[in-house]
């Protein structure tokens, strides 16, 4: 099975997208976590993309083809993959279309995530995860059962996302809709769009992305 997420920045696509590589045995991608580990790395690109998501612009189309192409051809991909992410303009849409092609691959499913953009900035600005094993939390909604440790996997330690600030969340929400929003009227087209209300429970999320995958 092979899945895109799509919404704009706090729609839940990473917190479904886990629940999903649980319940389906599929892989997660998530372009955003894969740059996020290249910006640690001490080289001109791990400096230059560091910049690019502290800015909260888009990094290049040609740069997630070439992470998406690759990493889709490992062994852990055989059973399907969910692509958090990715694609986040009409030129990675077209890349994809031609990379799945190319290895006899077909799309299964678009989800969009429907949200309204008021309880985006509490939602992204309250957000925090396990420095180990990457649960989800916030400061509101969704606090560790014992303040301090993580639910899943006891860990102490938790981190925060740079680019998880309003201002910057500005820019990324100016991206999501110059860039990322034509998506939606392009897999539309394509009759493979299927929208769910992203502003229930995060369960009841999950049961609706459930009834379209088993439809
Ligand atoms: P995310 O974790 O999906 O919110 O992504 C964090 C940041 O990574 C974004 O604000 C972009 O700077 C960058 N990014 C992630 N995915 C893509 C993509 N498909 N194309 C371009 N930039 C991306």
């Amino acid at each position: 099975m092979i899945l895109i997420l799509l919404g704009p920045p706090g729609a839940g696509k990473g917190t479904q997208a886990r629940l999903i590589e649980r319940d389906y045995g599929i892989v997660q991608l998530s372009t955003g976590d894969m740059l996020r580990e290249l910006a640690q790395q001490d080289s001109d690109l791990g400096q230059e993309v560091r910049q690019v998501l502290e800015a909260g612009q888009l990094v290049s189309d040609d740069l997630i083809a070439r992470m998406i192409s690759d990493r889709i051809g490992r062994e852990d991909c055989r059973n399907g993959f969910l692509l958090d992410g990715f694609p986040r303009t009409l030129v990675q849409a077209h890349l994809l279309d031609e990379m799945l092609d190319r290895k006899g691959l077909t799309l299964n499913a678009v989800i969009r995530l429907a949200v309204d953009e008021e309880v985006l900035v509490e939602r992204i600005t309250g957000r925090f995860t396990c420095a180990k094993c990457g649960e989800g939390y916030h400061d509101k909604f969704k606090q560790p059962a014992k303040e301090g440790v993580c639910d899943r996997c006891g860990s102490t330690e938790f981190k925060r996302r740079k680019d998880d600030n309003p201002e910057t969340l500005k820019t990324r929400l100016f991206a999501y809709y110059k860039d990322t929003a034509p998506l939606i009227g392009y897999y539309h087209a394509y009759r493979m769009l299927s929208t769910v209300d992203g502003m229930a429970d995060i369960g009841d999320v999950t049961k609706a992305i459930q009834a379209v995958l088993e439809a």
